[in-house]
């Protein structure tokens, strides 16, 4: 065991010496509170540690030991429904041993050591196995059936498999490997944070993750397996958008992790998930969900690490073939503990002070999301999508964290804070947001939605782009100098903006939006558009056709309940129609 002093406390980090046969990454306790840290850094067999505990009254000449093992989750059973610091101690579990006032140094261990889990083997004694196969699983919760494979780097025969009730470090199986070694297995297994589990194969995305929030699925979709990022102003909204993908994003697994954000949002969490059910299983939200919480009041340093816990843990479950998504909010606040500690550790400054490296660690962070064949004989196919909200100082995306994260993600939700004080809900802006998935997900819409959905997008978004350029010339000229044409136009885009893109996250219908209600709405405002226009052609006039009462009604077609969508689809269809063309039938009586 390596021992060595500490010669110099800065903050959260604290430079110790006699260390020289230290690994990089290596885990140490410090000082007699035995505070956590990690050796970020080697130089002359001093170690840099990054302490991820208060260190005040940390004094030099205090003992440093490593434990000779780098940071790393426990993987098993008992994850779902936990809520975990940055470094993966659960919060609850920390609480009852020290009560409120986390106490520094507590050990708690991340899965519950008490508690039985019933495992059913899906192999037998005398089967091969390899890194990945699955011996068995554990349904852990309503929803989420645990599979326990084979850990990395083992290969062998089953010499025995257990069935039965175990706890997290029982051996349920014990493999002979090809040296002729024995080796235990158990529920859990172990996994350094900061490398990624690895996998066969990565695969392009090709499905959404459906989120039920109408500008993302419709305009910005993110592929299962994708990344996106929501930068935004303070109070822009990127924490409530991260809650509703949290909540409705049809991902089987969901890993939260506040990150510097304020603590109230974790409660937040905390109280609502387990009271809303999960369109997709009709069970409570907390059945599929992990949190990290690192808030604003807990440790700077353990921010940094919080992402990879999170990740890491998002990762293990991806492999066992599931479709899983993860929030980090907010990214911004993980870059500023970066920072801080580059300072500390005097490391040449980049732009506004961030590391040089910034952009390489982002980069690093999002490159762990993907859509993957799992290890394992019967490689599974899993997906972790990453979601990272941003919150640029004073929403000015030039700064290096956006610039970062711009450069790597592939779906961008721009909040902007005009929309925002104008309480257009989500405050993403149109005009500037994109996702790239866009084109590999048609297909996936044309079938799975309807064949026209592509094409109604691409209109929707043609015309909130028009709609941009003839505001220009309003400006200029006043709306009565538009052909009646245009004034549709700028009708149907009201239309859109109000009644589509607008979503009341509070709302207890409008907060989720089927496909199928989004294609209904859509479809809806685009023929009242479509024939809008033709009935211009045949002398309607203008005034009236703005004026229709059946507008207001396609408006407040997002407050039906889901199993009434396709029903009144076709009820309103009609309507629309009818309402057109009675104002030319009308017209044309007149004249
Ligand atoms: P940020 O995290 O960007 O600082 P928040 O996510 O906390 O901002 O949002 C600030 C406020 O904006 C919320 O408390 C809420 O009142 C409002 N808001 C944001 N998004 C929505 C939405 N989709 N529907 C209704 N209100 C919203
Ligand atoms: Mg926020």
């Amino acid at each position: 065991m390596v021992q060595g002093k500490v010669i110099k406390v800065s903050g959260p980090l604290v430079v110790a010496e006699g260390m020289g046969e230290a690994d990089m990454f290596d885990v140490v306790r410090v000082g007699e509170q035995n505070l956590i840290g990690e050796i970020i850094e080697m130089r002359n067999g001093l170690a840099s540690i990054q302490v991820y505990e208060e260190t005040a009254g940390l004094q030099t000449g205090a003992i440093v030991t490593s434990t000779g093992a780098p940071l790393s989750v426990e993987l098993g059973p008992g994850l779902i429904e936990t809520m975990y610091d940055g470094i993966q101690r659960p919060l609850e579990g920390m609480m009852k041993l020290a009560g409120n006032n986390i106490t520094r140094g507590i050990s708690v261990p991340a899965l519950d050591r008490e508690k039985k889990w019933d495992f059913v083997p899906a192999l037998k004694a005398g089967d091969a196995v390899e890194a990945g196969d699955i011996l068995g699983s554990v349904q852990e919760t309503a929803v989420v059936s645990h599979k326990i494979m084979v850990p990395f780097r083992v290969k062998g025969k089953l010499k025995e498999i257990k069935k039965g009730s175990f706890t997290v470090e029982d051996t349920i199986a014990v493999v002979v490997k090809e040296d002729g070694t024995e080796q235990n297995l158990t529920l859990m297994q172990k996994w350094p944070v900061r490398f990624g589990r690895p996998y066969k194969e990565k695969l392009v995305p090709e499905e959404p993750l459906i989120t039920g929030q109408r500008v993302i699925d419709t305009l910005f979709p993110i592929a299962k397996g994708g990344v996106a990022a929501v930068p935004g102003p303070f109070g822009s909204g990127k924490t409530v958008v991260q809650h509703q993908l949290a909540k409705w994003a049809d991902a089987q697994i969901v890993v939260y992790i506040g990150c510097g954000e304020r603590g109230n949002e974790m409660t937040d969490v905390l109280n609502e998930f387990p009271e809303l059910i999960d369109p997709h299983t009709g069970e409570t939200l907390m059945k599929r969900t992990v949190m990290i919480a690192n808030t604003s009041d807990m440790p700077v340093a353990a921010r940094e690490a919080s992402v990879y816990t999170g990740i890491t843990i998002a990762e293990y479950f991806r492999d066992m073939g599931y479709s899983v998504a993860l929030m980090a909010d907010s990214t911004s606040r993980w870059a500023e503990a970066l920072r801080e500690m580059s300072g500390r550790l005097e490391e040449m400054p980049g732009e506004e002070g961030y590391p040089a490296y910034l952009g390489s660690r982002v980069a690093s962070f999002y490159e762990r999301a993907g859509r993957v064949v799992s290890l394992g004989k019967n490689g599974r196919i899993g997906a972790l999508s990453a979601i990272g909200a941003v919150s640029p100082p004073g929403g000015d995306i030039s700064e290096p964290v956006s610039q970062a994260t711009l450069r790597i993600v592939k779906v961008f939700w721009c909040l902007d804070s005009a929309l925002a004080y104008a309480r257009h809900f989500p405050a993403i802006n149109w005009l500037n947001s994109y996702s790239l998935y866009v084109d590999r997900l048609n297909q996936w819409f044309g079938e799975h939605v309807n064949s026209e959905f592509p094409v109604l997008r691409a209109k929707a978004l043609k015309l909130l782009q028009e709609e941009a350029e003839l505001n220009e010339i309003v400006q200029l000229v006043g709306v009565d100098g538009l052909s009646v044409r245009d004034r549709l136009k700028l009708e149907a885009c009201k239309m859109i903006r109000e009644d589509y893109l607008h979503q009341n996250a509070f709302h207890e219908i409008d907060t989720y939006s089927s496909m199928e209600k989004q294609y209904a709405m859509m479809k809806l405002i685009m023929n009242f558009y479509e024939e809008g226009l033709q009935a211009l052609a045949n002398g309607a006039e203008f005034g009236k056709l703005a004026a229709l009462p059946v507008r207001e009604e396609i408006g407040r077609f997002k407050y039906f309940e889901e199993k009434d969508v396709a029903a009144e689809f076709a009820k309103m269809k009609d309507a629309v129609t009818r309402a057109i063309s009675d104002l030319t039938g009308k017209e044309a009586e007149e004249v």
